[in-house]
């Protein structure tokens, strides 16, 4: 046998070593805490040029890692974007394209079973996961609670939103509320049990995520910090209203004191992880569910165009930026198009948890292309489909479409030098047009059709005369 067959076969062995090491290295199961608000303006965080509020400790997060300038989430209301989130999937591909109804007794009004969370998938793996705040993937408490789905622990309310001041929390048991807007006024439920109120909401959740890690300091975490603020109804306490006297808009200035708050709570979470010596094994992200209602809750997605509810940049592109001490560079801008999906993908890779066969991750291990070792685009495009307004977007480099899925002219934007996406240019470049409907097309043959009625579908309440 020639010698230099040995050679290589050491050279091999060597490099196999090496690479198992390598390999064995990257599994370190990092914690995510993962801080996500509820209707957010794109425009309502300092690291996005905001002026009225101030959010010292949210722009922290994008000072000490990566803003991301084009975050998106799966879908432009909460209930659908938040599945996305929670599966790294695309909601659509499982039928999750409607903000669910409040129906403590449906088990399938709500985040199919055939999907698993981010927590179950990390479960496997080591993680102890808990989520604080809202749910909203389903209020069948027997299924669809979320420890009985991958999580262990819950400290929130099941329903798409919550008064704010204790006093008003009426309704002892999550499951007697009647529909939505009853769903607003239960006690919070510390993982099965309802609790009685203690403070102003956002104040509670702050303080229980504090807690939490503290408790969990010595193992690997995944929280989801699911502020309902800065959603309706808009309240705030003094102590937050106060610091916006110079706001004369009533609405505004109530706003501005819901994301004050937040951004104290965010605070007192940094400030937390940085005295259990917890930062470099933290990835800890900020982003908002969607765009915000502007007319409902004062909120600002300029210079996007549009709002929650829309395909426009303004409906699904959100405050996004992450912070992973010594692994991301600190005060980086990322431009290219990232996903609420991609937090789950990244986890899901860091910590070495499998994934179902034949349910793939949409959403990507985002460290590397924020690092700038991969140079290239996480995502060939991005994608929404909003079944029931007859509407797809596909966004790939700049440009993007807008176009009717039910017979209708297509829009085509280039989002590179048109932010607010007001000069349409698919009269020019129809070729651009056929491409990304080519990709749409193909996509759409992934998806199911919704697989509940949603909120839109309730008969509306009739007025009193
Ligand atoms: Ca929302």
């Amino acid at each position: 046998m020639p010698q230099y067959y040995f050679g290589m076969k050491l050279q091999i062995f060597v490099l196999f070593s090496l690479f198992t090491q390598i390999g064995a290295a990257k599994v370190e199961k990092p914690n995510m805490i993962v801080i996500m608000c509820d209707d957010l303006g794109y425009a309502d965080v300092g690291f996005n040029g905001c002026q009225d509020i101030p959010t010292p400790h949210i722009d922290s997060i994008a000072r000490n890692g990566v803003r991301c300038t084009n975050g998106y989430v799966a879908y432009p209301v909460c209930g659908p974007s938040r599945a996305g989130f929670m599966t790294a999937r695309y909601p659509q591909r499982f039928g999750f394209e409607r903000n669910p109804q409040y129906q403590p007794q449906d088990s399938d009004m709500g985040l199919t079973r055939e999907e698993k969370t981010i927590a179950e998938l990390l479960r496997p793996a080591g993680y102890h996961s808990g989520i604080i705040g809202k749910w909203h993937l389903g209020a069948h408490i027997p299924t669809s609670h979320p420890m009985k789905r991958g999580f262990d622990e819950f400290y929130g309310h099941l329903g798409g939103g919550h008064v704010y001041f204790p006093e008003k929390l009426t309704i002892r048991r999550s499951q007697d509320a009647k529909g939505e807007s009853e769903s607003y006024r239960t006690w919070l439920m510390k993982n099965f049990e309802p609790v009685p109120p203690r403070k102003y909401l956002t104040d509670d959740f702050s303080d229980e995520a504090v807690s939490f890690v503290e408790r969990n300091r010595d193992w690997p975490f995944f929280l989801f910090l699911s502020y309902n603020a800065p959603h309706t109804p808009l309240e705030a306490t003094e102590k937050y209203l106060n610091r916006f006297s110079d706001i004369q808009d009533p609405k505004r200035k109530t706003y501005a004191a819901m994301v004050s708050a937040v951004d104290d709570g965010v605070g007192r979470v940094l400030k937390e992880v940085r005295r259990h010596g917890l930062e470099e094994k933290t990835i800890i992200c900020f982003l908002s569910d969607n765009g915000g209602p502007t007319s409902k809750n004062a909120s600002r997605n300029n210079p996007l165009r549009g709002d929650k509810g829309d395909a426009w940049e303004g409906g699904f592109r959100v405050p996004f930026a992450l912070q992973w001490k010594g692994r991301l560079p600190e005060g980086r801008v990322y431009d290219k198009p990232v996903s609420a999906l991609d937090l789950g993908g990244t986890v899901v890779a860091l910590s070495g948890a499998e994934v179902p066969e034949g349910k793939p991750l949409d959403g990507v291990n985002l460290i590397p292309y924020l690092t700038g070792e991969n140079k290239g685009a996480p995502h060939e495009a991005i994608y929404l489909r909003q079944f029931d307004r007859n509407r797809f977007a596909v966004r790939q480099g700049n440009e993007k479409i807008l176009i009717p899925w039910k017979g209708g002219k297509a829009q085509l934007y280039d989002l590179g030098k048109d932010l607010g996406e007001s000069t349409d240019l698919a009269d020019r470049f129809p070729d651009k047009v056929e491409h990304l409907n080519r990709l749409r097309i193909q996509w759409n043959r992934q998806l199911r059709e919704p697989a509940f009625l949603g909120l839109l579908h309730l008969p509306k309440r009739k007025k009193k005369p």
